[in-house]
């Protein structure tokens, strides 16, 4: 019986151990850069934002920025948006980080999506709203993509307790 050096034992070890994470790491940053249209969508969105005195936290893989603390702290006109976080490709936008908490697990099923669908989730989103209103729906509650989110999020009351997308 012909036995490996020890050394060679050793690498093939290592490369076992290391492949999995080199893949990980190429998928993730394909992810990223499928989604990087997106992204830069929630960036420049994001940056007005910040320009009104918001902050920026990373998290898991997303940059959420929020406006102020709390919702009752924000400007009227934030408080007037259709919606209480949005997610755009890799980012999260809310107006308060508070009221983001309940809602982070849903914008995450939002975030696979855009990592799933690229460029292409606006439009699809769009049709997806578009199809439900030709068919008596809601445009909103209705889109295949709401129904996901709600579904994976495993928290079907989020989406009552304010609109977002
Ligand atoms: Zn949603």
């Amino acid at each position: 019986m012909k036995r490996f050096p020890r050394r060679a034992m050793a690498r093939t070890t290592h490369l076992q151990r290391e492949a999995p994470k080199l893949a990980n790491g190429w998928a993730r940053r394909a992810r990223l850069v499928w989604a990087a249209p997106c992204s830069l969508v929630g960036l420049l969105a994001g940056a007005l934002a910040l320009l009104a005195g918001g902050s920026a936290r990373r998290a898991a893989g997303t940059l959420e920025i929020t406006l102020r603390e709390c919702e009752a702290a924000c400007p009227a006109w934030a408080r007037l948006l259709p919606f209480r976080a949005i997610a755009l490709g890799h980012v999260v936008i809310a107006a308060g980080r508070q009221e983001l908490d309940p809602l982070r697990a849903h914008e995450r099923v939002h975030v696979r999506q855009y990592e799933r669908w690229g460029v292409l989730f606006f439009a699809a989103y769009a049709a997806s709203g578009i199809w439900q209103l030709l068919n008596g729906r809601s445009a909103y509650w209705n889109n295949h993509f709401e129904v996901q989110a709600r579904a994976l999020s495993q928290d079907p009351g989020a989406d009552e307790r304010g609109s977002d997308v």
